[in-house]
């Protein structure tokens, strides 16, 4: 997306929406800029151990390269391609009780709440509860203006985030709609809203002006 094409009273809207709501935000220009904000939030916080939930508007900031190497910090890192699923999820359990843990969102709506949809839950899971901070990553692509919009949005993207796993079955591979299916390989398990940041300032969202993710 054109940053130059994107609503700037829908952006100055939904910042102050977030604020109001506790969340500690910030505008930057690229995913670079977001990155170098998140090294100066983790400077900060100091954090002893750090987790994440896969997200590519997370993996365009850079940071979590920097992050896994970071002296003193206990990194887990559960989507490393080599290891089994039971090993993956072992070292998401320790990332809910990081100090800190980033990742993404699938949608923003203007009224200053946020929006994510989930197959095993390790994503969302540490954002509602458990890591004393929380640092999420968003292209402006994000933002829509209502609830429904958000919802709606999260229902359009969800067979597009199927469709990046090659193995998986789900009646939405083909052609890309939701069927709202019971298919053992679902990824739209656990839905979440988040309408205020608690305590505040725990949570700090960093948007950057250009597009990312799905
Ligand atoms: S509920 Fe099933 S069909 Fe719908 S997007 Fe999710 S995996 Fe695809």
């Amino acid at each position: 997306m054109d940053s130059t094409a994107f609503d700037e009273q829908l952006l100055d809207k939904t910042i102050a929406s977030l604020q109001l709501h506790g969340f500690q935000t910030l505008l930057v220009s690229t995913p670079e800029e977001a990155g170098q904000a998140i090294d100066t939030l983790v400077d900060q916080i100091q954090p002893a151990s750090i987790g994440y939930g896969d997200s590519m508007s997370l993996r365009s900031t850079g940071s979590l390269a920097r992050l896994a190497t970071r002296p003193g910090v206990a990194f887990y890192d559960g989507f490393q391609p080599n290891m089994s699923r039971p090993q993956k999820w072992e070292i998401r359990r320790q990332a809910m009780t990081a100090d800190l843990f980033l990742t993404g969102i699938n949608a923003i709506s203007a009224d200053g709440s946020l929006y994510w949809v989930d197959m095993v839950g390790n994503r969302i899971a540490p954002i509602a509860f458990g890591p004393r901070y929380v640092i999420l990553v968003a292209g402006i692509n994000k933002i829509v203006k209502s609830p429904a919009d958000a919802r709606a949005r999260l229902r359009r993207i969800a067979p597009l985030n199927a469709q990046r796993h090659p193995g998986f079955q789900t009646p939405c591979m083909a052609d890309g709609k939701c069927k709202d299916c019971d298919s053992p390989d679902r990824l739209c398990n656990a839905w979440l809203t988040l309408t205020r940041c608690y305590p505040q300032g725990r949570i700090t969202v960093i948007i950057f002006r250009q597009s990312a993710g799905l």
